[in-house]
């Protein structure tokens, strides 16, 4: 970079690959300064403040806190996402694509399979929805559940936490049972799913949290885990 200054510095064309690379987010990041001084903050370059101007700011989806919230089991994140972008290979997909002309829920075999079917009417799932609010001590409304946790009121932010890991991982159940019952020809007992969620949640609890129960907590965690 001898004799020019780094914003005018291009890569030369027997340089190695990684060095190009580095040229070009260089040139990149060139624009974020005026006057050879970082745009954004007077009091100069920050890794925060270079990758929050690198991504732009996109307004918050309401779903933000359930899908990603900290206690997730990351494979209920994705199902739950992929899920809520209705990409579930449900029954009604293959029949629009004309492969199959079978609709039925894999489920409870009464109406036709769709996503808001298998994961908000099916009996199936509002019997696992129901099991798990007993165990967990806490109740939400399935229809409408995306509201009630980005903001509906919850006795501490741990119950809320853990009912929303548990509820991720109960949508993430229902597929599972679902794909199990359409390749088996067999439905398990709802009782199954919620018990191996709550377990599981219980223990990624257990593994991440080194601080003592607040005084509001510990007879709902004592309830919840008798
Ligand atoms: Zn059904």
């Amino acid at each position: 970079m001898k004799g020019c200054g780094w914003t005018d510095y291009s890569a030369p064309l027997d340089c190695s690959w990684t060095w190009k690379k580095i040229v070009q987010v260089k040139d990149i990041f060139k624009t974020g300064y005026h006057n050879n001084s970082w745009i954004k903050n007077a009091s100069g370059y920050s890794i925060a403040d270079g990758y929050n101007w690198l991504r732009t700011s996109h307004p918050k989806v309401p779903w933000h806190f359930i899908c990603w919230n900290p206690l997730n089991i990351p494979r209920t994140s994705f199902i739950y996402w992929a899920s809520l972008h209705k990409k579930l290979l449900t029954r009604d997909r293959p029949v629009q694509m004309g492969i199959c002309s079978d609709t039925t829920c894999c489920l409870c075999a009464t109406v036709p399979e769709t996503h808001e079917h298998i994961f908000q009417d099916c009996d199936f799932t509002r019997n696992c929805m129901t099991l798990l609010q007993q165990k967990i001590q806490v109740s939400f409304p399935i229809h409408d559940v995306i509201r009630w946790f980005s903001t509906g009121r919850c006795k501490s932010s741990l119950q809320k936490l853990f009912a929303g890991a548990c509820y991720v991982g109960t949508i993430y159940a229902i597929w599972m049972a679902r794909n199990h019952a359409r390749i088996h020809q067999a439905v398990i007992h709802p009782k199954v799913p919620v018990h191996q969620v709550r377990k599981e949640v219980l223990e990624r609890w257990k593994r991440r949290n080194r601080k003592p129960l607040r005084p509001l907590d510990t007879q709902w965690f004592f309830k919840m885990t008798m």
